[in-house]
């Protein structure tokens, strides 16, 4: 396969997956200008859902609103991180998480985020968008970083039920149930005094890793942290 992407390189040089008008050589994703561009996240952060703040907690932390203990992004939502998310989304593009694993290596060394025995959980997909993408970008990014840091990825101990009711057709209530009803977890599991790394690309509102997270606490894993590629700001 790689001798087969190197040919087709040859005949058909990959252009920057940001601004598209500079031709790159090898596995090159990004020209130099678009890499200088990327905008990591802040490092001051409420020292529980990672949103920017000086110190201690943020005003929605202050009042429990998340099971996770915390929440960190390495990117800024924005530009041209936007960019190569989309296109490992949308495009079949999971070469950018080849490239952006050595910035998240950085970034976990450097805030010493996690040790060897956080087991990662990537945030599952349903399984007919699975089917439909071909894999699933979190369990992309979290093999990604399994690679380098070692750390067990248990991709089927939280799973995503079919809806099987459209959302938009149901009221508040029933809808906050099918919601809650979103994921399942693997009873058969020990998840006591285990510690869990859950893996999104994005971090938005924050509401499906609480879900997760919920689950875990609730079969007495230990501690629950969170890591997204990248958050928006606001
Ligand atoms: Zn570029
Ligand atoms: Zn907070």
């Amino acid at each position: 396969v790689k001798i087969f992407s190197k040919v087709i390189d040859l005949f058909f040089p990959r252009s920057c997956f940001s601004c598209s008008d500079k031709l790159l050589e090898n596995e090159e994703i990004l020209c130099n200008n678009c890499k200088e561009k990327l905008k990591f996240f802040e490092r001051q952060v409420c020292d529980k859902c990672g949103f920017p703040l000086k110190s201690g907690l943020c005003e929605i932390c202050k009042k429990e609103n998340y099971v996770f203990d915390k929440a960190r992004s390495v990117f800024s939502y924005e530009g041209v991180i936007k960019d190569l998310i989309h296109h490992l989304k949308y495009d079949e593009k999971t070469v950018v998480v080849d490239v952006l694993a050595e910035y998240i290596e950085n970034f976990l060394k450097e805030e010493n985020y996690i040790s060897s025995d956080y087991i990662f959980v990537p945030v599952p997909l349903h399984s007919i968008k699975k089917k439909m993408r071909g894999y699933n970008q979190a369990e992309v990014i979290a093999n990604s970083i399994a690679k380098f840091s070692g750390n067990e990825v248990r991709s089927k101990i939280i799973t995503r039920n079919r809806f099987t009711e459209s959302q938009t057709k149901l009221g508040r209530s029933a809808r906050i149930k099918n919601l809650k009803a979103a994921f399942n977890i693997q009873k058969d599991y020990d998840f006591s005094n285990k510690k869990f790394l859950i893996i999104d690309d994005v971090f938005t509102t924050g509401t499906t890793v609480n879900e997760i997270a919920m689950l875990l606490k609730h079969h007495q894993a230990q501690e629950i942290r969170v890591l997204t590629i990248a958050r928006a700001k606001t």
